[in-house]
């Protein structure tokens, strides 16, 4: 045990050292977000001073929680009071100087040297409390919490140590004092420090209060809860900045909805779009979701059961008053008031959606952008809207312009005559699946393919197997629908006189494919693997192969194009040639799919082995 009655020197965790620096020295040109960190840090400490007191009602006390700004000119200070919870010994050491959180060497990582945007990450990272040295060369901090007799005070000039020692404070809470910087006076002036709130912090839920050296305190904001403010009162710019607020992030969001719900369920709601994704988005151990309140009371933060996951990226909070206060995270799952509330919100989501496909198109291809992938995943995982959320999805496909997205409505008004399917294609990315060789008959036909590269999008066709009363089908399986609709008259007599051909090709490739036969989906290409009716796609074995998967070995279709040169040539070749031909036939079709040969060195032999053949051939040619 340390002795708490002296001054105690510790040293800053190295991470904080470097950011402080960084602080200190670059992040100056926004300085003025300082003020929301730490109004943003006292409004979380009274929001867990009520949740603490859920139980233990006595640590409330008379007074009402509140925020107090105190500026005193004479001794060139600012101070940032609170009456929340406060902070023990033990956490003032660990919240105010090390950074134990993952964000801190991210945000790090993702500085772009331009100052404006690096000093608005900060919030984001919850790094927000070092923020306090861009505009003080010393900080002092005071706070007992509620529940411990003991005070402390804690105190830097953020240049690797801080100080800490008992502190005469009787009242519950923190006071953040900043001995500003001579060039940061500014924040001693009321207008000032009036602007900031309202632009930054009106909507903070919780009276903040300006109380000067002498007079009446004055109060700054609302201090009410946001979401509780009729619609008809708040404007756009109000609403971005509580979405700020409660995100951190500094675009504003694309879209929002808030709702007020009476009636069997009672809750409000107020859900905002991002513009941009969050660094951990595809981070799936990451904590997300919105906000939970129970009768204005904050109960936690990222409740996952009030979304689900394809909706991720959605943010903002529910009030209700239909969960008692003491609601824990095992109760929220499986909850029946939680799904119903779920329910409700995605209907929410999607109905935003919708509106702003409708109304905002080029806003609604952003959102498809940065969270088309995601959104996608509702197809698999939300069976009760999968047509909704159908279609809301866009795809690329053959017909379309370059990085042209449509609908798949779109796409069955384009539906050729005597389609029945909408047909699709996946790939590891755009240009492989626009020089496919699945592609050609159905080209050929004017049938239009959509064209698929997301690596879920294997697992979204698996989903939707139709749309609309249309089925789904892969241009590279063996379906018989696909053939019969895309087959030429004279096929039989073409399979007649390659009957040999396609026999001793099976020969000669032997287990590595199923079978070999005559394609209808060929027109330039002389051959392609198709999946076979039933099984995995080639390209689910691929990614699942991989990412280590056991996957059942299922052998590919041979497809040949019997209008091909190379593929005529072999009703002619001798034994040899042949086989080189059979080899480059088969090595070429799984070049084309983007996949690996498994014995390259065979396939460049055989390949060499024809062209100099061809050569050798010519060659006396030349002499005559
Ligand atoms: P974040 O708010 O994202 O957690 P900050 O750097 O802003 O990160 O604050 C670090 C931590 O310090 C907070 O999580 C909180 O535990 C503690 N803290 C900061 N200010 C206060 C305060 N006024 N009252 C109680 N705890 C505080
Ligand atoms: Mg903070």
């Amino acid at each position: 045990m340390s002795d708490t009655s002296t001054v105690e020197t510790r040293e800053f965790q190295t991470e904080v050292r470097q950011l402080l620096h960084l602080m200190i020295h670059s992040l100056y040109s926004n300085r003025e977000i300082f003020l929301r960190e730490l109004v943003s840090n006292a409004s979380d400490a009274c929001d867990k001073l009520r949740f603490t007191a859920i139980d233990q009602p006595e640590l409330l006390g008379a007074d009402a929680l509140a925020i107090t700004l105190m500026p005193d000119a004479s001794a060139g200070t600012l101070t940032i009071k609170d009456n929340g919870i406060g902070m023990s010994r033990d956490e003032v050491i660990e919240n105010l100087g090390t950074i134990a959180r993952s964000g801190t060497k991210r945000f790090m990582e993702s500085l772009s040297g331009d100052q404006k945007k690096d000093s608005q990450l900060i919030g984001q990272f919850g790094v927000g409390f070092y923020s306090a040295f861009i505009v003080a060369d010393r900080v002092t901090v005071l706070t007992k919490r509620a529940d411990v007799e003991e005070a402390v005070r804690w105190e830097s000039t953020g240049e690797g140590e801080f100080t800490l020692e008992r502190a005469f404070k009787t009242d519950r809470g923190t006071e953040v004092i900043l001995h500003l910087r001579d060039d940061a006076k500014e924040y001693l002036e009321d207008y000032r420090l009036r602007a900031l709130i309202q632009r930054y912090s009106d909507h903070v839920g919780l009276p903040i209060r300006l109380q000067k050296t002498e007079g009446e305190p004055e109060m700054l904001n609302q201090g009410r809860a946001f979401w509780t403010r009729p619609k008809a009162e708040l404007k756009d710019e109000d609403y971005q900045a509580f979405y700020k607020h409660i995100t951190h992030d500094f675009e504003t969001p694309l879209a929002w909805a808030h709702h007020k719900v009476e009636g069997t369920l009672e809750y409000t709601s107020l859900l905002y779009l991002p513009q941009r994704a969050p660094f951990d988005l595809w981070d799936r151990d990451q904590a997300r979701g919105v906000q939970l309140y129970v009768k204005r009371v904050f109960i936690m933060d990222k409740a996952a059961e009030l979304l689900p996951a394809y909706l991720r990226f959605v943010r903002g909070l529910v009030d209700t008053a239909d969960l008692p206060l003491n609601v824990s995270r095992e109760i929220l799952q499986g909850n029946r008031t939680v799904d119903k509330i779920r329910s409700a919100l995605v209907k929410r989501v999607l109905d935003m959606l919708d509106d702003l496909a409708k109304t905002r198109g080029e806003d609604f291809i952003k959102f498809w952008e940065t969270f088309g992938a995601v959104f996608k995943e509702g197809i698999i995982e939300d069976a009760g809207n999968r047509e909704r959320v159908a279609r809301l999805c866009r795809f690329a496909s053959t017909t379309a312009q370059a990085n042209e997205l449509g609908t798949l409505d779109a796409y069955i008004e384009r539906m050729a005559e005597g389609q029945s399917k909408i047909y699709y294609l996946t790939a590891d990315s755009l240009a492989a699946a626009r020089n496919s060789p699945h592609l050609e008959g159905f080209r050929a036909k004017g049938y239009e393919v959509l064209l698929l590269t997301d690596r879920i999008d294997e697992w979204v066709v698996a989903h939707l197997n139709e749309y609309q009363g249309k089925p789904l089908e892969s241009v590279a399986r063996a379906s018989k629908d696909v053939e019969s609709e895309i087959e030429t008259p004279d096929k039989i007599q073409l399979e007649e006189s390659f009957k040999t051909v396609v026999e001793r090709l099976q020969g000669v490739l032997g287990a590595r494919v199923e079978s070999v036969r005559l394609s209808s989906r060929l027109t330039e290409s002389p051959s392609c693997l198709v999946a076979s009716e039933h099984g995995l796609s080639r390209r689910l074995e691929d990614i699942l192969r991989r990412s280590g998967e056991a996957v059942p070995d299922s052998k590919p279709i041979l497809e040949i194009n019997g209008s091909h040169p190379l593929v005529t040539r072999l009703q002619q070749a001798a034994e040899g040639d042949f086989a080189d031909l059979a080899e480059l036939l088969y090595g070429q079709a799984v070049l084309a799919e983007g996949a690996q040969l498994d014995d390259p060195s065979a396939f460049v032999k055989s390949l060499n082995a024809l062209v100099l053949g061809a050569a050798a051939e010519q060659a006396p040619r030349i002499i005559v």
